[in-house]
């Protein structure tokens, strides 16, 4: 079984509306140790992104995540931005030309993808951002791919995992991004880009459980 350009393109589509669905919990989290912009910054990412939608149907998934990776550069500030569109022009990068993607594919796609955020943002497992979400997932991602299992259960530990890792972020000090100006005042809270890239995982899990 694999994943269609089309499910690509549902997946993006699908995980815009999650966005929009809980652009105020994400701004809320970001009021307690940010400045309360991680909602808007990824809602209005992810809008641009839908107006892009129609030129994108018949496009190569390389294409598409491309695509998406420089709306989302040119369209949201802060750290989220850059480091989102680098997550895409990464994935976009490894999926050149292609028009559907097996779990291997999927590794190797993810893999890249979080490698490019981590040389963007430097940040490490344990510092409080996003990668605390997508680096376990990517490694449940991976170990269910090498246990040969079955796409929508490899997805679902995916999706586990990086809910594990969101939750995880709670008690940290932050490290990187505005959160570590407050120092050990940052502890208590979850992250706010560790909850958009858990909601991302989840979108991937729920859009393509039954590919
Ligand atoms: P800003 O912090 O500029 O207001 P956002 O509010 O959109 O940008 O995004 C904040 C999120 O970005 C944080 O919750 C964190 O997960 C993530 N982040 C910040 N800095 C880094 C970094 N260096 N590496 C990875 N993620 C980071
Ligand atoms: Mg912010």
């Amino acid at each position: 079984m694999t994943i269609s350009r089309d499910d690509v393109l549902m997946w993006i589509k699908n995980y815009a509306g999650v966005i929009r669905e809980n652009k105020e919990y994400l701004t809320d989290l970001d009021a307690a140790i940010g400045d309360a912009d991680h909602g808007a910054n990824m809602d209005r990412g992810f809008q641009a992104v839908l107006g892009k939608m129609p030129e994108l149907a018949d496009k190569d998934i390389g294409t598409i995540f491309k695509t998406v990776g420089m709306t989302l550069l040119s369209t949201v500030g802060g750290a989220g931005g850059p480091l989102y569109g680098t997550l895409f022009l990464q994935a976009g990068m490894k999926t050149a030309g292609k028009m559907e993607l097996s779990l291997e594919d999927l590794v190797t796609t993810f893999e890249a993808a979080i490698s490019g955020v981590v040389m963007r943002g430097k940040a490490e497992v344990g510092d409080k951002t996003m990668i605390d979400a997508l680096t376990p997932a990517l490694e449940a991602l991976k170990k269910a791919s090498e246990e040969n299992q079955p796409i929508a259960e490899a997805l679902a530990a995916f999706a586990e995992a990086g809910k594990k890792g969101m939750e995880s972020t709670t008690p940290l000090v932050a490290k990187k991004g505005r959160a570590s100006y407050l120092g050990a005042r940052s502890a208590g809270h979850q992250d706010p880009g560790a909850t958009s890239s858990y909601l991302l995982l989840r979108t991937a899990a729920d859009t393509w459980g039954d590919a």
